[in-house]
C-alpha cells in the first residue's frame, strides 16, 4: 500500500474517531430541578423518563428517592451533577417497579444502600435493606420517615420529610392519572390517602410517582373521584353491562377525563374499567377463618417452583420469594380469583374426603399448573 493511500486511510479513520468522540462528548440532557430548600431538590421527570426523583444532600453524600427508568440513567446522573458532586450513598425506592428503580444497580455497585419495604423480597428487585411498617432515618440532620403500604404494589413506601414538608407517594398517587390500586385494592388505597392527609397541611409539597408536583387538595380531589368512580362502575355492573359497554358509557368517559386531564384513550379507559372490576368488584363468597386457614401451607409445582399460601389480616395470599405475590379472593370455597388480574386466572384447591387440602391448580390464561401440598408443612 502506498503512503498516499495510508495517509488517506489514517485521515479517514481519524475523522471517524473524531466524529465518534464528539458524539460521546455531548453532555446528556438534563431535567428540570425544583429547589425545595438548601439541601433538598426534586427532579421532575418527563412522561418517558420514569419516576420523579428526590435528592437529599448532606455534607458527605446524597440520598435519592427513586431512580427513574434504566434508559434515563445518563440523564439522571447529568441532572444530579448540576445539583451536587457528592456521591449517592442511599437510595429509597417507593416500590420495585422498573420505572422507579432504573439506576439502583448502578448506585448499589458504587456502594449505596438500597432501601425498600420488606415485601420486595417477593419480587426479583435488588435491595440491601428492608423494613416492615415504618422506618425513621436521619440523613445530614434531616429526618426521613418511611411508611409501608399495600396499594399500587405490595411494597409501597410513602416517604415524609417533615423539616422540608414534603411527601413522596410513589405510584400510590400519580398526578394526571387514575389510581392504580391493583395490589391492595380500595382498602390499601384509602390507607395511603388517610396517611397522606394526616401528614400534610395545605403547604405540603406532594411529589407523585409521576406527574406534576401537587398539594393535598389534589390528592383529596382524586380520592373523592375514586369513591364516585367505584360506585359508578358498580352501578353499571349491577345493571348487567359488559365491560366494553361500561368503558363507552358517557359518565365513564367524563370520569376518565377528570382523572387523567389528557386526550381520551379508549384502550386505557377500558383497561381501567376491567382492572377496577378485577380489583374491587368481584362476586366473592364469604369464607370462615377456618376454611381459609385450611388452605395455608407450601405447595410444590411439578417444575420445582414453590408457592406459599398464607393468611394475613383475614386475607389469603399466594406468594413465592423472588417471584410472585398476589391476594386470592374466594369465588367459592375452593376457587380463588387473583385480585387485580384481568386474564381470568384462578387458583383451585383440591380437598380430599377428610377435608384436608391435598394440592392446587393454577389456571393460567393458556396452561394449567398442578402443585401438591408439601407434607408436614401445614401450620396446624
Ligand atoms: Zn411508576
Amino acid at each position: 500500500m502506498g503512503n498516499k493511500m495510508k495517509n488517506l486511510l489514517a485521515g479517514l479513520l481519524g475523522a471517524l474517531m473524531f466524529a465518534y468522540a464528539s458524539v460521546k462528548a455531548v453532555p446528556a440532557a438534563t431535567l428540570p430541578v425544583h429547589k425545595i430548600s438548601d439541601h433538598f431538590y426534586v427532579i421532575e421527570a418527563r412522561e418517558d423518563d420514569g419516576s420523579n426523583v428526590g435528592v437529599l444532600v448532606s455534607g458527605t453524600g446524597v440520598l435519592l428517592i427513586d431512580t427513574m427508568l434504566p434508559d434515563a440513567k445518563d440523564m439522571l446522573l447529568a441532572t444530579l451533577a448540576t445539583i451536587t458532586d457528592k456521591p449517592v450513598t442511599h437510595v429509597i425506592s417507593t416500590h420495585g417497579d422498573g420505572d422507579h428503580t432504573g439506576a439502583n444497580t448502578h448506585f448499589q455497585n458504587l456502594g449505596a444502600e438500597i432501601i425498600l419495604q420488606a415485601n420486595v423480597a417477593y419480587s426479583n428487585v435488588l435491595y440491601t435493606r428492608t423494613y416492615e411498617d415504618t422506618l425513621t432515618l436521619t440523613f445530614g440532620g434531616q429526618t426521613v420517615m418511611l411508611y409501608g403500604f399495600k396499594s399500587h404494589s405490595f411494597e409501597d413506601t410513602l416517604i415524609h420529610l417533615p423539616q422540608d414538608n414534603v411527601i413522596f407517594t410513589g405510584d400510590a398517587y400519580n398526578e394526571g392519572w387514575h389510581p392504580s390500586f391493583y395490589s391492595g385494592g380500595y382498602e390499601g388505597q384509602s390507607a395511603v390517602y388517610d396517611k397522606t392527609e394526616a401528614l400534610a397541611d395545605p403547604k405540603t409539597l406532594i411529589v407523585p410517582g409521576h406527574g406534576k408536583l401537587s398539594r393535598i387538595e389534589d390528592v383529596i380531589h382524586q380520592r373523592t373521584l375514586l369513591d364516585d368512580w367505584i360506585n359508578h362502575i358498580k352501578a353499571l355492573k349491577d345493571a348487567g353491562q359488559s365491560y366494553e359497554a361500561m368503558a363507552e358509557d358517557p359518565q365513564t368517559i367524563a370520569f376518565w377525563n377528570d382523572f387523567t386531564r389528557s386526550a381520551d384513550n379508549p384502550r386505557g379507559r377500558e383497561m381501567f374499567v376491567r382492572r377496577t372490576l378485577a380489583t374491587e368488584l368481584m362476586d366473592m363468597v364469604s369464607l370462615s377463618h377456618d376454611q381459609l386457614s385450611a388452605l395455608e401451607g407450601r405447595y410444590l409445582y411439578t417444575d420445582g417452583v414453590r408457592v406459599e399460601i398464607a393468611l394475613e389480616d383475614g386475607k389469603l395470599f399466594a406468594r413465592n420469594k423472588g417471584d410472585f405475590f398476589s391476594e386470592l379472593q374466594p369465588l367459592s370455597p375452593s376457587i380463588f380469583h387473583l385480585r387485580g388480574w384481568v386474564g381470568g386466572q384462578r387458583f383451585i384447591f383440591d380437598t380430599g374426603k377428610d377435608g384436608k387440602t391435598m394440592g392446587l391448580t393454577f389456571v393460567g390464561t393458556s396452561n394449567n399448573y398442578k402443585a401438591r401440598r408439601l407434607k408436614n408443612d401445614s401450620p396446624h
